[in-house]
């Protein structure tokens, strides 16, 4: 025969044991009846008490014995406002479960992954734009290397885009804003410039010694120009290396000029004079004359300076 309710339909004569205190055990977990009078509701909470299993049940229960009170970590954690965030004194089975099923609860332990989720959604789209400005700067070095105009940047993205190159999509971040433009296109041939040229003065500051490349030509008119080299060494392998500085328009085809403008642009990079030790050139008289050709005019700057002449054309 199944036990008795113990708070139910009490007889006279067992609410006078109750009241005297000899009660049946395990009536912890029971409901309060509201018709029960306040010193039986009394006494039945002095005997519950947190029981230690329930930490082992409800791996989210957190009990501290200094203030007799229940926390729920998942809820602490994400800061929720309810009893068990508190201190839950309620030492019931059937309170920690009805805190388990709480919108509050349910919600804290929601919020991590959606955090998480949302975390890792910014990331993947943060490295598909990545990829995609990637793509964009490597297309903008392949035309300037192969001197394509820079308005078929746009073609040659569409053309990336038509043969299944992934996330370029993301280069237009809205109907007016994209990458996609001429405007774009310099920037980002800007960029590329002031890298190459970090790089550039970083090897020339490394490098002991220079030696200056120059050709004098003209342009389609007769304007005077001239394009300079750096030929340079690696400190710790010793191997030389040639770079492209400038091509820059002089005013006269003099030696004087010619000198002037090849100092000005290693002092531009922050190397002194007596760092320059060579000049090559293609043996132009107004470059090797030794009185007033350009490297007359260098060897006044630097008494060191070595002719290394006719080596691009002869
Ligand atoms: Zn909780």
């Amino acid at each position: 025969m199944p036990p008795k309710k113990k708070t139910r339909g009490l007889c006279e004569g067992q609410r006078t044991l109750f009241n005297l205190g000899i009660t049946q055990e395990n009536h912890s977990e029971e409901q309060e009846d509201p018709t029960e009078t306040p010193t039986e509701t009394e006494v039945r909470k002095e005997v519950r008490k947190f029981q230690s299993n329930w930490l082992t049940t409800f791996p989210w229960l957190r009990y501290d014995s200094e203030k007799n009170a229940m926390t729920c970590d998942v809820c602490v954690k994400c800061k929720r406002n309810n009893t068990f965030t508190h201190g839950n004194q309620n030492f019931k089975t059937s309170s920690l479960k009805d805190h388990i099923k709480s919108t509050d609860h349910q919600t804290a332990l929601i919020v991590p992954n959606l955090q998480d989720n949302l975390k890792k959604s910014q990331e993947k789209q943060q490295s598909g734009k990545d990829r995609a400005v990637t793509i964009a700067l490597k297309s903008i070095y392949w035309i300037a290397k192969e001197g394509i105009a820079l308005v078929k940047f746009r073609s040659l993205l569409n053309f990336l885009k038509s043969i299944g190159v992934e996330d370029l999509e993301l280069l237009s971040l809205s109907p007016g804003i994209t990458y996609e433009s001429d405007y774009a296109a310099h920037e980002f041939l800007s960029s590329l410039s002031d890298a190459v040229e970090q790089k550039t003065n970083t090897v020339l500051a490394e490098s002991p010694c220079i030696t200056a490349l120059a050709d004098e030509s003209t342009d389609r008119t007769v304007t005077h120009r001239l394009v300079i080299y750096a030929q340079t060494v690696n400190p710790i392998s010793m191997q030389p290396w040639t770079m492209y500085l400038t091509n820059i328009e002089l005013v006269e085809g003099t030696g004087a000029a010619i000198s002037a403008a090849i100092f000005e642009q290693f002092e531009k990079r922050n190397v002194p004079k007596s760092k320059i030790m060579g000049l090559g050139s293609d043996g132009a008289s107004a470059m090797t004359g030794r009185d007033r050709g350009t490297t007359g005019m260098m060897l006044r700057e630097n008494p060191h300076l070595i002719n290394v002449h006719c080596i691009a054309h002869r």
